[in-house]
């Protein structure tokens, strides 16, 4: 599917005491993507594998952030975006902390930094 990659800022996902808003891109925020997506990966964070429904219950089904691998910027402006090639489902949490660098980090990093944190 070809989206727009306009970057827009996403309300809610920041991180929380760092003052800063996170950008994330079109492809993260198209709905027929992030669909697409989750068909396939199902709701859990690909980084920590926090399962809303499995923690809160009903309010939680269906409820994550779709994340996209790919450096917007290195992406020309009419974009094929593969859904299950591009984007992963990532917790709000992992989401924000991925974001912290520009260009986001990859899951791989990610995981590594949550495992030496969180067992160490
Ligand atoms: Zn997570
Ligand atoms: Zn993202």
């Amino acid at each position: 599917m070809v989206i727009d990659p306009q970057e827009l800022a996403v309300p809610g996902l920041y991180v929380e005491g760092a003052v800063r808003s996170v950008t994330v891109n079109a492809y993260e925020r198209n709905p027929q993507a992030r669909q697409a997506c989750v068909d396939h990966y199902g709701f859990d964070c690909a980084v920590c594998g926090f399962n809303f429904a499995n923690a809160y219950g009903t309010i939680g089904e269906g409820f994550i952030h779709v994340h996209h691998l790919a450096d917007i910027a290195k992406v020309g402006h009419e974009y094929q975006v593969d859904p299950v090639k591009d984007l992963r489902p990532v917790c709000p949490n992992c989401h924000a902390m991925l974001h912290t660098s520009k260009p986001s980090m990859s899951i791989a990093k990610l995981k590594t930094l949550l495992k030496q944190y969180t067992n160490g």
